[in-house]
């Protein structure tokens, strides 16, 4: 029988098929987790009974089969250590990102430094419906951003130079997407082909591409799961403190307007995306 149907009732406290056991996820922002705590954890798992820990798609670990009667302790443990229990229902869910400019050399945004400030605001926030973010530093999409029903992706639009280009097409081969032509001597980009990886930026052995735009784009409205769904295209801003601004919006949205029962993705369908974008842009400075 279960005795505290509050501390089981938390986000975070999985109940497994057998009733009296439940696993514990932890909150664990970006996947980061120093050595000093990973051994924490090895050892809280340890002392709980178990021999192994699960790591989850969305960065975390979880300690598997945990009596309930041992849910409240478990829990004063794993918050001592500094990787407290994490959430799953609907709520802001661990927020995933790719290692970004730490450690990617593709990459065009600090994604785990977004990921902190946006973890310390908003995670295990009560919403109607669940909300996963994820942040991907560049259009290789590691983090599948698109797919989450916030999604933050790095890009970076290149700059051509008139006139300069010496037309070696050694930018071309650097193009995954087929976007750069040469014609009539000069490298030409296609920007219905270009994704903004930035990519080539780096190519020319002249430094004859600079950027023409750096930032981060927005998309809402994406899910995994039985029925997969592309996020939308919300905005795409310069800064970090914009995204974070945006976000909590956003977030604030969802938590008065949306309704419980029912995906993000689906109800942005219901209500018309072009009004929603509109609410929730409004009074920025372009
Ligand atoms: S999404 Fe881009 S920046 Fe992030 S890990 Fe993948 S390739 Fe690197
Ligand atoms: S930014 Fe990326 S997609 Fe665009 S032209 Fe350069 S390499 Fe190609
Ligand atoms: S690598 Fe530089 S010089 Fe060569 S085609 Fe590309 S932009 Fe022009």
């Amino acid at each position: 029988m279960i005795e505290d149907p509050g501390m089981h009732m938390k986000g975070g406290i999985i109940t497994q098929k057998n009733k009296d056991y439940c696993t514990i996820r932890t909150r664990m922002p970006a996947g980061i987790l120093s050595i000093e705590k990973m051994r924490g954890l090895a050892a809280i798992a340890e002392k709980y009974g178990q021999t192994e820990v699960h790591l989850t798609t969305r960065q975390t670990i979880e300690i598997p089969h945990i009596h309930h009667t041992k849910l409240e302790a478990i829990e004063a443990d794993l918050l001592k250590n500094g990787t407290p229990v994490g959430s799953e229902r609907d709520e802001i869910v661990n927020i995933v990102a790719c290692p970004g400019t730490d450690r990617c050399k593709f990459a065009n945004i600090d994604t785990i430094s977004l990921a902190m400030k946006l973890d310390e605001k908003l995670f295990g926030k009560e919403m109607p419906t669940k909300l996963r973010i994820s942040i991907s530093g560049c259009p290789y999409a590691c983090t599948s951003p698109i797919l989450n029903e916030i999604g933050i992706t790095g890009r970076k639009k290149p700059l051509r130079t008139p006139g300069l280009c010496t037309g070696c097409g050694h930018c071309t081969e650097y193009c995954r997407e087929s976007a750069i032509e040469v014609r009539n001597g000069a490298a030409v980009v296609n920007d219905a082909k270009c994704f903004q990886c930035g990519v080539c930026i780096e190519s020319c052995p002249f430094k004859l591409i600079g950027i023409e735009t750096q930032g981060y784009r927005i998309t809402v409205g994406g899910r995994r799961g039985r029925h997969p769904k592309l996020g939308r295209e919300l905005v795409e801003v310069g800064t970090e403190d914009e995204v974070v601004e945006i976000i909590e919006k956003l977030s604030y949205w969802i938590y008065r307007r949306a309704w419980s029962g029912r995906l993000l993705s689906d109800q942005l369908d219901d209500i018309q995306f072009e009004k929603f974008k509109e609410e929730i842009l409004s009074g920025r400075k372009e």
